[in-house]
């Protein structure tokens, strides 16, 4: 039985795939990737020449029978998406599910993750947190989902397209309050990599001021709503108190 390798690769920068990376792609058998012809870039960069097939949403389930069939025969395969870890908002849970469903072994070759990139230079707190992927694109579905997230008390990581993100940020200085903190992570790794760091209200005004911040990939990073702790607790009571006190005879 072969091995099925989850393996990841750059978000931008083509120098952050890993030693491992490479040597793990030349060798297996065959690359099922997101879209070849993208990949290639990054396989000609290292010279590698090792086969490769498309694994995209909308042929994963027949692709998946194959691979699985492929891996069971003792073909070696390694699993690679557009830009950085597989399955992460990408392609590939139906084929690691399974391909672990028909006991073939899978392992992962650790790399590049976007939201994990920016919670690692966001400076707001990451003990705890949620990744919450691509919102709706529709408004009416992206503003319950970001009522469903008002009282998480974690930070919330967020994947964004450059012709929504101004949409995204106003949908959620409404529902989050314009002051709540957030930072913008523009193009990691990339040239042109930006990272603001502000309020909700701030960022709104600097993409307003420049058009070029609305450009590229971005990772938007929402600090948690404040804990309603012992502080907050007493603090509401003593309003409701003193709201009862005028009201009472
Ligand atoms: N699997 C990828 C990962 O591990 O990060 C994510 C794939 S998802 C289809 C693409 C989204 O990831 C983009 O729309 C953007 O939100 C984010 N992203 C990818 N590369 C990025 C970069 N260099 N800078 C900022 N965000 C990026």
């Amino acid at each position: 039985i072969g091995t099925l390798w989850v393996v990841a690769t750059p978000i931008g920068n083509l120098d952050d795939l890993s030693p491992r990376a490479q040597k793990i792609l030349a060798e297996v058998d065959l690359i099922a990737a997101e879209d070849t012809r993208h990949s290639h870039a990054l396989l000609a960069r290292y010279n590698i020449a090792t086969r490769s097939i498309a694994l995209h949403e909308h042929n994963e389930r027949e692709q998946c029978e194959k691979l699985v069939a492929d891996l069971l025969a003792g073909k070696n395969i390694a699993l690679i998406s557009d830009a950085g870890t597989p399955l992460i908002s990408d392609p590939g849970f139906r084929l690691v599910r399974s391909a672990r469903a028909a006991g073939i072994t899978v392992r992962p070759v650790p790399g590049a993750c976007a939201a994990i990139a920016a919670l690692s230079v966001a400076g707001l707190p990451s003990d705890r947190f949620v990744f919450e992927g691509f919102l709706p694109a529709k408004s009416s579905a992206r503003i319950q989902r970001l009522r469903e997230l008002g009282g998480e008390t974690r930070t919330l990581i967020f994947y964004e397209s450059s012709h929504r993100v101004r949409e995204s940020l106003a949908d959620m200085a409404s529902v989050f309050g314009e002051q709540r903190p957030a930072v913008l992570a523009r193009e990691l790794t990339k040239l042109f990599e930006t990272v603001l760091d502000a309020t909700l209200a701030d960022l709104m005004a600097k993409l307003d001021a420049d058009a070029n911040q609305q450009r590229g990939e971005f990772v938007l990073i929402i600090g948690g709503a404040e804990e309603e702790g012992v502080d907050g607790r007493l603090a509401e009571g003593r309003r409701v108190f003193a709201v009862l006190r005028t009201e009472l005879p």
